[in-house]
């Protein structure tokens, strides 16, 4: 059974279509790339299926109930990151296990798990103001890994890594989503990216959003 379904998805901004009729289906362990053009919906979709924006009509299904609002099955790593500005990168990578009350020792344990896997062994009692944007937008994806939840929903995760380092990250992060057998949403608007990392890619037109295509580029490879 797909873990997320997207059933009828509509969603206006006051006179705004944003999104028309868009159903959806994504598995575990499959990584699905929403790509399309600036204002075709994609942020949109996405917070809808993470349940930070309502949805006009139509319904979004995970593990097979219906969901109105985000929940611990779902993580996501947003542009702006959101991270505490206060607290140190282990324990902004802990903070969603500290919020379920797991102890220190345990959850520092896997925090420092997730610090090493996005390449931020060492920065563990550095603040956010401390690092560059890529380095911030890791400690958003190792948060993101360390809750341990079924569908992690990704927006532009490489937008803040400069040229050299966005391919090291981009393995790291296949690596994860290999390891981890997840759903892995992930939005970008290049077309280069979305062919490196995808398993499958949602080709979204704008005006309003709607689905326009469904590409497997894994498919010519093998
Ligand atoms: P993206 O990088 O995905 O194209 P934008 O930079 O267009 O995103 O927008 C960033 C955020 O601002 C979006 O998450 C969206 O919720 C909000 N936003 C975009 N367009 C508008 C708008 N016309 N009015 C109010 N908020 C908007
Ligand atoms: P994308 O992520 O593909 O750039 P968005 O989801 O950010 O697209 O935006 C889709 C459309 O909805 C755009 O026309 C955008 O201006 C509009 N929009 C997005 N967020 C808001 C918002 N909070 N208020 C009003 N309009 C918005």
């Amino acid at each position: 059974d797909p873990v997320v379904r997207v059933e009828a998805i509509c969603k206006h901004y006051g006179s705004t279509e944003a999104l028309r009729n868009i159903d959806l289906q994504f598995e575990r362990g499959k990584l699905t790339t929403l790509l399309g053009p600036s204002g075709c919906g994609k942020t949109t979709l996405l917070k809808i299926i993470a349940g930070l924006v309502p949805a006009t009509s139509g319904q979004i299904v995970v593990n097979g109930r219906a969901v109105t609002g985000p929940g611990p099955e779902r993580a996501f790593v947003f542009q702006d990151f959101a991270l505490m500005p206060w607290a140190t990168v282990l324990r902004n990578v802990g903070f969603g296990l500290e919020l379920k009350g797991m102890a220190a020792a345990e959850r520092n344990r896997i925090a420092r798990r997730y610090i090493e896997e996005v390449g931020l062994q060492g920065f563990e009692d550095k603040y956010p103001h401390e690092l560059s944007g890529g380095m911030r937008q890791r400690v958003g994806i190792a948060r993101a890994f360390a809750v341990n939840a079924d569908v992690l929903l990704l927006d532009e995760p490489f937008s803040a890594v400069d040229e050299q380092n966005r391919r090291k990250f981009q393995e790291d992060l296949l690596r994860l989503v290999e390891m981890e057998r997840k759903t892995f949403i992930f939005v970008t608007h290049s077309i280069e990216e979305a062919v490196y990392v995808s398993d499958r890619i949602v080709l979204l037109s704008p005006r309003p959003g709607r689905v326009s295509n469904i590409i497997d580029p894994r498919i010519d490879r093998t």
